[in-house]
Formats: structure tokens, C-alpha cells, sequence
């Protein structure tokens, strides 16, 4: 079968493959739709994860099952699912523990296009079929299902890990798919004012519409003098980071209450290490949270997000600016993704 693959660090190509095989638990699906992620690039052009060699890229699919394994119960040939980027092991102890993304190992959820071959291919594998997967609903275009493997959930996750509630005040640093998502997420969950950190208008005019109250450009000052100014010099409760360098965690402590929550998904290519200043983490006593997370998957969750879809709580519409139709234009597609020009937010690909 063939496959958009990362070929090596800075190098992406057509390779051909051996199609996967179907274990008993698990599913084989043909792509319909997919996307290609600003991870992809992280991946292949910063080589942030290591070198890979002939992997098969993209880990956002909705698809159809061509094969199912004798043990798997609720999905059959000819389903239209929604794979989420993440496919844990689910009987590993840290999925156990709460934490599936790390099934096995730090980040061992995270298989397609990380530990195995991603989604780019006329066919992928999916572990734990009954676990991982979940029906498209009728009534969701396959695109925007696509959105619902990596975007949506991510970005909510980092609405979630910061712990947003009623009536509060969070800053969303980088808006692009992943922090509109975040601010979505945000406004769902309740926060009152939303501060969103980007320069591209159409990402701008984007987290308008998902509930931003104020749009802060990092390109026209600092942030932290913009938001301070805009907020009366106040703390604020919340700052979730999708965008940016390691320096957003330093702008982020300045910006968040005692007792606030700094709630980061963004994947960070690189640099070594993220600084604390001594002072504004309180001399070490100021009880603000910083926590990381890898966007959690499984079945239940991708049915929960894809309500949203269902019965119009969400327009991830919003968020679909480049269409391509035919498998050739996964290459297009990345390089968009590398490239990022002013009009773009998301392209997706239909098969
Ligand atoms: P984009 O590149 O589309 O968006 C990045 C955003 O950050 C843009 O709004 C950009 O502004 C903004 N930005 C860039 N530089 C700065 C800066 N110096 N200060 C403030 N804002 C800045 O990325 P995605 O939304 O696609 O992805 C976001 C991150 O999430 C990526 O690192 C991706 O790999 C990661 N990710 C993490 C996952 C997880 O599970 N945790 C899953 C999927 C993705 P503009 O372009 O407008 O100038
Ligand atoms: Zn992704």
C-alpha cells in the first residue's frame, strides 16, 4: 500500500508498504478524510521526538472499517469512525491510573505517527478497535469529524487541565486550530472574559466567534504589558498555552493569580529548558499549578465531543479554510501546515 511518510528528520516522501495486519482486538480502516497536524511538523522538521525513518505520517482520521479482529464487538466492516489521535492501551496500569496517554511508557498513547504508522496510508491500523474508535454521527460531515481526533480534543483538554469555571477570566496563548479550540473549550466550561494571543486575522476573527472577549497581537508589544493594561493590572485565573515559544511560560506566571492554573498543550520542538522566575512563583510558595497534557482518547470521550457536533453546540466548520480532495494532497497539506500562511487554520483532505 502507499504512504506520505517522514522519511528521515527535514525529509518527507511516497513509500510503499506492507498493509497492516488486523490482531484480534483490533480494526483496519481506510482514511476518507484526514489532516495534517502542526505536530506532524514539530515531528519531521524540528525533529523533536528523534529521528524517525520511513514512519508513515498523521494521526487525524475519520475512516472506514475494512476489517475488523474476531474479538472486536461494536464496530464492523463498512462503519464510518472517528479515530482519535491517541489509542492507548487501555489495560496498561497507567491507563488504570487515569492516565491512558501514557500507556506503557511517557506518551505511549500516542502511537500513529509516533510509534507506528500514522493515518496517511490507503490503510492504518487501529489497536483496541472497541476502545479507540467511535461512530461518526449521521448528521456530521466526515471533515469536520476529522477535527474531532486531535483538535477538539486537545484544545479542550487544556480548557479541562486548567480546571475553567463559571465567570472567569483565562488567556489562551496561540490561537491557532488547537487554542480556538481551547477557547471554545473555555467559553463551554464557562469563563466570562477570554484573552486570545495571535496575529493571524482570520485565527483572531475565529476566536471571536468561539468567545473571545479581547484578542491580544504578540506582534505589536509584549503580552504581558497588553494583557495587564486590558485586565486593570490584574491577576488573571487561568492561561492555557497552545502557541508560542518556551518564553510563554515565563509570560504566563506573570500573568496568573496565586492559586491559578497554567495549563500548557502546546508540543514543544524545541529549546531545553522552560524557566521559572524565582519571584513570580512566589519565592516557591504562590500555589500556581503548571501542568502539560497530551490530549486524552478513547471511545466515550470522542462520543461526548462528537455530541457537541451533533446537536450544534460546536462549528469546527470554522476552523476547515483549505479543502482538498484526492490522497495526493497530504503533501499540500503539510506543507501548509509548515508554512502557515495568513489564511490558513486548518486544511483537510478527503480521500
Ligand atoms: P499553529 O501553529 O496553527 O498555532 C500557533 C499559534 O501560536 C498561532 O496563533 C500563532 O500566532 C501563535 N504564536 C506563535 N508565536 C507566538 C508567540 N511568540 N507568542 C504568542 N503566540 C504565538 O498550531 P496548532 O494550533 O496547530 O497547534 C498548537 C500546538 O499544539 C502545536 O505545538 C501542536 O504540535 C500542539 N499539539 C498538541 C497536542 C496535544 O495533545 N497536547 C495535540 C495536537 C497538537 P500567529 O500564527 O497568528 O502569528
Ligand atoms: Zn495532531
Amino acid at each position: 500500500m502507499k504512504g506520505f511518510a517522514m522519511l528521515k528528520i527535514n525529509e518527507v516522501g511516497w513509500i510503499e508498504k506492507e498493509r497492516p495486519h488486523c490482531g484480534p482486538m483490533d480494526a483496519i480502516v481506510r482514511p476518507l478524510a484526514v489532516s495534517p497536524c502542526t505536530s506532524d511538523v514539530h515531528t519531521v522538521y524540528e525533529g523533536a521526538i528523534g529521528e524517525r525513518t520511513n514512519l508513515i505520517l498523521g494521526h487525524e482520521a475519520v475512516g472506514e472499517v475494512v476489517e475488523t479482529g474476531s474479538l472486536v464487538k461494536d464496530f464492523k466492516k463498512g462503519d464510518t469512525v472517528i479515530i482519535p489521535a491517541i489509542t492507548p492501551d487501555w489495560g496498561a496500569v497507567e491507563s488504570q491510573m487515569g492516565f491512558s496517554q501514557h500507556s506503557g511508557c511517557m506518551l505511549c498513547g500516542w502511537k500513529f505517527s509516533n510509534i507506528k504508522d500514522g493515518v496517511f496510508a490507503e490503510f492504518f491500523h487501529v489497536n483496541e478497535a472497541d476502545g479507540n474508535m467511535a461512530l461518526l454521527p449521521k448528521n456530521v460531515s466526515i471533515e469536520e469529524g476529522v477535527m474531532l481526533s486531535d483538535m477538539v480534543p486537545t484544545g479542550f483538554h487544556g480548557a479541562d487541565n486548567a480546571k475553567v469555571s463559571y465567570g472567569e477570566t483565562v488567556i489562551v496563548i496561540g490561537i491557532g486550530p488547537v487554542g480556538l479550540m481551547a477557547v471554545a473549550g473555555a467559553n463551554l466550561r464557562g469563563a466570562a472574559r477570554i484573552f486570545a494571543v495571535g496575529s493571524r486575522e482570520i485565527c483572531q476573527d475565529a476566536a471571536r466567534k468561539y468567545g473571545a472577549t479581547d484578542i491580544i497581537n504578540y506582534k505589536q508589544g509584549d503580552i504581558v504589558k497588553q494583557i495587564q493594561e486590558a485586565n486593570n493590572k490584574k491577576p488573571v485565573d487561568k492561561v492555557i498555552i497552545a502557541g508560542g515559544g518556551l518564553e510563554a511560560f515565563e509570560q504566563a506566571l506573570k500573568l496568573v493569580r496565586p492559586g491559578g492554573i497554567i495549563s500548557n498543550v502546546n508540543y514543544l520542538g524545541s529549546g531545553d529548558h522552560i524557566k521559572i522566575n524565582r519571584l513570580d512563583w512566589g519565592v516557591g510558595m504562590v500555589h500556581i499549578s503548571i501542568i502539560g497534557g497530551l490530549m486524552p482518547g478513547g471511545r466515550k470521550n470522542m462520543e461526548y465531543l462528537s455530541n457537541l457536533l451533533k446537536y450544534k453546540k460546536l462549528d469546527v466548520g470554522i476552523l476547515l479554510t483549505h479543502r482538498f480532495k484526492g490522497f495526493g494532497f497530504i503533501e499540500k497539506g503539510l506543507a501548509l501546515m509548515k508554512d502557515k500562511p495568513r489564511d490558513l487554520i486548518k486544511p483537510v483532505v478527503t480521500i
